[in-house]
């Protein structure tokens, strides 16, 4: 089910060094049914490689047990689907500048790991050819009823040829929040460079390491994230593949993300690629020190919270808002159960029903969620990235007990 590394997956180097141990935790994406064995627990820990300087987990869950029946669908979340219209103007407004992209008309996009298709039709409602790859079969056929053509297939150096054989290079190929994701990144990304041909745009999504360091994300340390880049650490992994970087732009997903554009044909870096660069150097982020005090802080803030929550169960019922994965490393690492929490409510009717992997918290939906709580009670913001979205909702059905912010950086209740 899973191998545990001792090498670095980006340059190979065997002096990848321990940064926080999170403890055996099951796959944060198990949720399991009540009548369901419980989940294996599988070894969480962040290590960094001294050579590269890339912050890894060590082990590798195989992909078919992680990735081939997804519970998350991109469209369920607001603000996914606002950012997807921001994505796409801003590529648009940087392909603009570049010669024989520019004026092309239409455009081809092709997009890895391209879940239900939510991004892919902003480019077709702008007239762009567009076309998707999805390893969940689930989601992959939602897509394509909603008009996105989509395949059910891992991406690899071997589906690329094929792509590129059967439909010429694409124009943009864009890989959001799965590059972190694959093992196999090297295979991944040199198939993106098939895709993208001479003269074809990669975009590539990723969680930002400065932010993981600066706002205390460790709750973004799950199975399926193996890799935690920095712009620097995913440009030199690029450039091992002949893409080079040249723009960059900031996205607000996973509560701060780098969107950075590479290309085989050396179009010339913006002067925010060049600030971003410098700005990542002098904040040291891909230095031991920052992660080292990184986990001293993640040790202390989940202690923390655990108190603070234990403290509110005693006084009056705490719900949960979000079974992300993120909330799974938190709730799992800070020692939260139903022992101290009674719900956790999720909008996303497929994990509805179910529990909470590790800790055990039935997942209920927001109806039957607010209305087990009153205002001596709490709710427990686990997806805090999505913070203004929730807060709204929970105020606008009428709630008035206490919301207990957990992250960025400091615990807060609202
Ligand atoms: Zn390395």
């Amino acid at each position: 089910m899973y191998d545990l590394v001792t090498d670095c997956r980006i340059c190979g180097a065997t002096d990848l060094d321990d940064v926080l141990d999170l403890g055996a935790q099951p796959l944060a994406n198990h949720l399991r049914y009540p009548s369901d064995r419980p989940p294996e627990p599988i070894p969480l820990d962040l290590r960094l490689c001294l050579t590269c300087s890339t912050a890894q987990i060590s082990a590798t869950v195989h992909p078919h047990e992680l990735f081939t029946s997804y519970l998350w669908v991109t469209g369920t979340s607001d603000a996914a689907r606002h950012y997807s219209d921001t994505f796409v103007d801003r590529v648009d407004r940087v392909l603009s500048k570049l010669d024989g992209i520019g004026n092309k008309a239409p455009k081809f996009v092709i997009e890895v790991a391209s879940n239900d298709g939510t991004f892919l039709r902003r480019f077709l409602e702008r007239g762009w050819k567009a076309f998707g790859v999805e390893p969940a079969g689930n989601i992959a056929e939602t897509a394509a009823a909603c008009g996105v053509p989509t395949l059910t297939e891992f991406f690899s150096t071997e589906l690329a040829d094929l792509l590129q054989r059967e439909y010429g290079c694409a124009d943009v190929v864009v890989a959001r929040n799965v590059i972190p994701h694959v093992a196999d990144v090297h295979s991944v990304i040199e198939g993106l460079a098939t895709v993208a041909g001479d003269r074809g745009v990669v975009v590539i999504e990723a969680h930002s390491a400065e932010v993981i360091l600066n706002e205390l994300h460790y709750d973004s340390i799950y199975h399926e994230h193996l890799f935690y880049f920095s712009l620097e650490t995913l440009c030199g992994l690029c450039e091992q593949h002949g893409l080079y970087p040249f723009d960059v732009f900031d996205s607000p997903i996973s509560g701060g993300s780098v969107v950075a554009f590479f290309a085989q044909h050396r179009y010339p870096p913006s002067s925010r690629l060049d600030e971003e660069v410098r700005r990542g150097r002098g904040l040291e982020t891909n230095s031991h020190d920052r992660w080292e005090a990184f986990a001293d802080s993640a040790i202390e803030h989940a202690a923390t919270l655990k108190e603070v929550i234990a403290e509110c169960s005693r006084s009056g019922k705490v719900v949960g808002y979000g079974a992300s994965a993120r909330s799974s490393t938190m709730l799992n690492f800070a020692g939260i159960t139903s022992a101290d929490v009674v719900a956790v409510i999720d909008q996303n009717k497929l994990k509805q029903g179910r529990l909470t992997a590790g800790s055990d918290i039935p997942i209920v939906s927001p109806e039957v969620g607010i209305g087990k709580i009153g205002k001596s009670d709490t709710v427990l913001l686990l997806a805090w990235n999505f913070k203004e979205e929730i807060v709204d909702k929970l105020r606008r059905s009428g709630f008035r007990g206490s919301i207990v912010v957990p992250l960025p950086r400091t615990i807060r209740v609202l």
